[in-house]
């Protein structure tokens, strides 16, 4: 979030500019602070079409571990009412989600859960503590007709009666029968499994912001959950834009689709968008890790993506995307053929794509599950000596790899764990890897060839049509110095889009 949100606020023609941040779409675009100055400070986005129709506002990151709601909300941003107003609060509870946790830090007891400090059914009509106040005040001040607040909870409620996950507890009003029809609808058309499915839950908690906005502003509001349990996050920010589609598409306030993730244009020109896998076949924090990495980049802007998502297109938002360690094999099964014609299709039409260890498998010549997409062979992987173990080794940057990586000394040590060794596939459809560091000591256990590994390409550049490719067979965002190796990696990948 290195975004500047008051520079868009300056008085435009008291610069002497006039305002040319009307976009196309005739949607106007504004935004402002709560507890500003505060650690809690936290942005929200008003976008008015101009046109008459329901005011609906979307909250997110209400309890600080649960990030799904959060980031569906910080995506839903982005979409454009074609009537009415939208206003979204993407971080109600910054410093809980900086920190991951549900409660508001350094509150007192009383106050430290967000979600019961608005007015109370019988209640007192005022929001208890500076933070709940100023997120009232937004709410009084745009009246909105709907409201959406995005939670998860911990397991599906069908498997675990204790926990809310996997549900949407509406209010009552106009019109709600229908949209929570239609919401639980389309999320539940993507699960297979029926004790996973979302259900109807009956009338938000006491002191809940969806409850209050009901009872005290006539709004038709309701709480969104999805579960944390077991699924990636990507999944779980996709089921809530399903949700939320389905019931701006009640409103009649969109006729885009829920598949919108980053802005359609304009404001983030200067930004690169990077989509980092994280669902089948990505090690746990595996996702997390590279994207702690790349988030430090200014001017960057990071969305976990699945294979749902690059099915239905979502990359072609994007100017590169990450593939972390894990399986190569598994993150193949879980793309299906036609998410991988799409990673594919995606690169050579210009996009980039970073391989982080199995990333680096997935993206090989060599197997029929593989993208084949740079023309390098694995090499000496049979009879499990793939498994060629986990620790330090040293590679030495190449002198085109300090010139796009950085200015490393000559030999560098980073963690490898069971990373893909590379030969020349000398595939005449492929353009050369040209190699960008080299092992220079290795790992050889569990019956892997010794000598295999020492002198092999440990990272691999390469060209697809007008995209490129960049994999790394080693893990340099694991060792805080070699943090740089991954960003300029990106930055390289990202450099000739449009
Ligand atoms: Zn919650």
């Amino acid at each position: 979030m290195n975004r500047k949100p008051w520079t868009r606020f300056l008085p435009l023609a008291f610069l002497g500019f006039v305002s040319s941040v009307v976009p196309v779409s005739g949607v106007d675009h504004r935004e402002g602070l709560l507890r500003k100055g505060t650690p809690q400070e936290s942005s929200w986005y008003l976008s008015d079409s101009g046109k008459p129709g329901p005011i609906l506002m979307v909250v997110g990151g209400m309890h600080g571990n649960e990030p799904a709601g959060s980031r569906a909300v910080g995506q839903i941003r982005h979409w454009l009412p074609e009537r009415g107003k939208i206003v979204v609060l993407p971080r109600a509870n910054a410093t809980g989600l900086d920190a991951g946790i549900r409660f508001i830090p350094n509150s007192p007891g009383e106050l430290r859960d967000l979600n019961r400090n608005f007015p109370k059914t019988d209640g007192e009509n005022g929001a208890r503590g500076e933070l709940a106040r100023e997120i009232w005040a937004l709410a009084k001040r745009f009246e909105p007709d709907w409201l959406l607040d995005l939670h998860e909870g911990s397991d599906f409620h069908q498997i675990n009666k204790k926990s809310v996950g996997s549900s949407i507890i509406p209010t009552k009003g106009e019109g709600m029968d229908e949209a929570v029809t239609k919401a639980l609808r389309a999320v539940n058309e993507t699960i297979e499994d029926p004790k996973k499915k979302f259900v109807r839950l009956r009338y938000p908690v006491n002191g809940s912001l969806a409850r209050a906005a009901h009872e005290r502003l006539g709004a038709v509001a309701m709480i969104l959950e999805t579960t944390i349990k077991d699924q990636p996050l990507s999944k779980r920010i996709r089921q809530h834009r399903l949700m939320a589609h389905a019931i701006l598409r009640q409103l009649d306030l969109t006729g885009e689709g829920s598949n919108r993730l980053v802005s359609a244009q304009g404001e983030a020109d200067d930004q690169v968008r990077i989509a980092v896998y994280d669902a089948g076949g990505t090690g746990r924090s595996a996702a997390r890790r590279l994207e702690l990495v790349l988030g430090a980049m200014k001017d960057c802007m990071i969305r976990r993506i699945g294979p749902p998502d690059i099915r239905s297109g979502a990359l072609s938002q994007f100017d590169l995307v990450v593939f972390p360690g894990g399986s190569g094999s598994k993150q193949a099964a879980a793309l299906e053929k036609a998410g991988r014609a799409k990673v594919r299709q995606f690169i050579e039409r210009g996009g980039g794509y970073l391989g982080v260890c199995a990333g680096s498998y997935l993206a090989a010549r060599n197997y029929d599950w593989s993208l084949k997409i740079i023309d390098g062979r694995t090499v000496d992987t049979q009879k499990g000596h793939w498994r060629r173990g986990e620790g330090m080794v040293e590679m030495e940057l190449t002198e085109k790899g300090r010139l796009i990586l950085g200015d490393y000394p000559k030999v560098v040590k980073v963690r490898y764990a069971n990373g893909p060794i590379f030969a020349p596939a000398g595939d005449d459809a492929l353009a050369d890897f040209v190699p960008l560091a080299y092992f220079r000591t290795e790992l050889a256990k569990n019956g892997a060839r010794v000598g295999a590994m020492v002198d092999t390409p440990a990272i691999l550049s390469g060209q697809l049509g007008k995209g490129r490719v960049l994999c790394i067979s080693p893990h340099p965002e694991s060792s805080e110095p070699l943090h740089g190796i991954v960003r300029r990696a990106a930055l390289w990948l990202s450099a000739h889009r449009d």
